[in-house]
């Protein structure tokens, strides 16, 4: 059982079991999330008897750190070893113009929720090896606390835009957002907290009835079926219409704005009716735009356009009266920093050191 996937009432169901008093949740708690206690036998306030049980049952596993990149006031990457060998990759954003929520100026990491990806979207680096696993709640949480302590910074924002999509391991997801939001836990405020989708409808509208406060942003990509379509599969299961449908409902319910985001392709989706229709759709919901000049992916053909043409469909979604910003940082990009996280591993941490 692994110690960063538990709930404050799973540890005091652990515990009514070995017959211990549930103020003992709190104390382990408060080891493992205030105090980061990364071995049992620290837990100096805990019987020795005890810890020496729960070390047994519950091994705790800190994510395993095999090489890092980036340093000072740029965008650091991590590459973290799983349990069973699987890597992925986390990357840590010092600070960021205000893209996704009023406290965003600060310091930002983006977070994996699987080990590859099984949308397949023709011009992300995630899926291009296909889907592995879903990563656990623990693992999640994991990346957080790893990533806090080797930069020795608190971590205010969290973006879900690693590698893989979050809504299709939605419960694990919620869980590990409980636990990094919770007093009990990490404490984060979930408005700190940004979900990025590719448009899986029935993880929207699940995640709309959740009484928590966070963050939604959309990979849109494209203003019609039929662009969105030729790069993103999953576009054929919930189509336009119905995702943008389920975005209403989420804004509706959670009283809150949404942000799409939207990679400018050449002569994929940079034509000017792209970013009237654009405009439009996010004018209804009042949602904002980022736009995102694409960054090439080795191996794949696709371009970011040429300047001109990115400040030419910037203007006509502003003409159109849409809260919309053009990102043109390049570190400071959250996700082209964490959209080819696997391309990336390979570049910048490649070759990685054998398994034993
Ligand atoms: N699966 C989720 C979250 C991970 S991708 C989703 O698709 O939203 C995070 C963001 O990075 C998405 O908006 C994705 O479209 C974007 N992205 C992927 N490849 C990119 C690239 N080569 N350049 C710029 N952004 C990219
Ligand atoms: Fe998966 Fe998101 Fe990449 Fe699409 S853009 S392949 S959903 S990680």
């Amino acid at each position: 059982m692994e110690v960063y996937s538990l709930t404050k009432a799973d540890w005091e169901g652990h515990l009514a079991q070995m017959g211990e008093p549930q103020f003992r949740a709190g104390q382990i708690l408060e080891w493992l999330f205030r105090k980061r206690a990364e071995r049992w036998e620290d837990m100096t306030n805990l019987p020795a008897k005890l810890r020496k049980s729960l070390g047994e049952k519950f091994p705790i596993y800190p994510l395993e750190t095999v090489r890092e990149s980036g340093a000072g006031d740029t965008t650091r990457k991590f590459l973290f070893r799983l349990k069973d060998g699987q890597l992925i990759e986390t990357v840590l954003i010092p600070a960021s113009p205000a893209l996704y929520g009023e406290a965003s100026d600060r310091r930002t990491i983006c977070i994996s929720s699987q080990v590859g990806c099984a949308y397949g979207c023709k011009f992300c680096a995630s899926g291009l090896d296909g889907w592995k696993r879903n990563l656990s709640a623990g693992e999640i949480v994991g990346q957080f606390l790893r990533v806090e302590a080797l930069g020795g910074e608190k971590v205010h924002n969290i973006v879900f835009m690693g590698m893989g999509e979050p809504m299709a391991n939605y419960d694990n997801l919620l869980r590990a957002i409980e636990i990094l939001n919770a007093p009990w836990g990490v404490g984060l405020g979930a408005r700190h907290m940004t979900i990025s989708t590719s448009g899986l409808v029935p993880g929207i509208r699940a995640l709309a009835r959740q009484p928590l406060q966070v963050r939604l942003a959309i990979s849109l990509h494209g203003a019609t079926d039929e662009v969105r379509s030729r790069i993103m599969p999953v576009n054929r299961k919930h189509p336009l219409h119905d995702l943008l449908s389920a975005c209403a409902d989420y804004t509706r319910l959670k009283k809150q704005k949404i942000t799409f985001e939207y990679i400018l392709i050449k002569d994929l989706n940079d034509a000017p009716e792209q970013a009237c229709l654009l405009a439009g759709h996010a004018r209804k919901l009042g949602a904002k735009i980022n736009l995102i000049p694409y960054n090439t992916v080795e191996g794949l053909d696709w371009q970011r356009p040429d300047q001109d043409r990115q400040d030419a469909f910037l203007a006509i979604v502003r003409r159109e009266g849409a809260d919309v910003t053009l990102r043109r940082e390049k570190g400071h990009d959250i996700a082209a920093a964490c959209g080819q996280l696997r391309l990336q591993v390979e570049k910048s941490f490649a070759p990685a050191p054998p398994l034993n």
